[in-house]
């Protein structure tokens, strides 16, 4: 599962790679790409200490999501079929087999 980091910036959602490095260099936990180009066309570098803390974040967030999918969703799932009727279970097939 991704980790989905919440731009401070621009307040959007995003999905860094797993490794949080881009192709063209390491991937910020702060900003999207598009403010992290930004900021980096300004010279403005990420503060490490909320770097830490967005990732953290993140890493909440990835194990809250994966508690929630593994609990109720789970238990909400119902069969797609109904079990078999009385009357399927009594039928000619049944009969034959007491009786032989
Ligand atoms: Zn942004």
């Amino acid at each position: 599962m991704r980790l989905v980091f919440e731009c401070v910036e621009c307040g959007g959602h995003y999905l860094p790679p797993e490794s949080l490095v881009y192709p063209d260099g390491p991937a910020s936990a702060i900003w999207c790409t598009g403010c992290q180009a930004a900021k980096r066309a300004a010279g403005v570098r990420e503060d490490p200490l909320l770097a830490r803390v967005a990732l953290a974040a993140a890493r909440a967030a990835l194990a809250r999501r994966t508690a929630e999918d593994a609990g109720p969703a789970r238990a909400d799932v119902r069969p797609s079929r109904p079990p078999l009727s009385r009357r399927a279970r009594s039928g000619p097939g049944g009969v034959r087999s007491k009786l032989g």
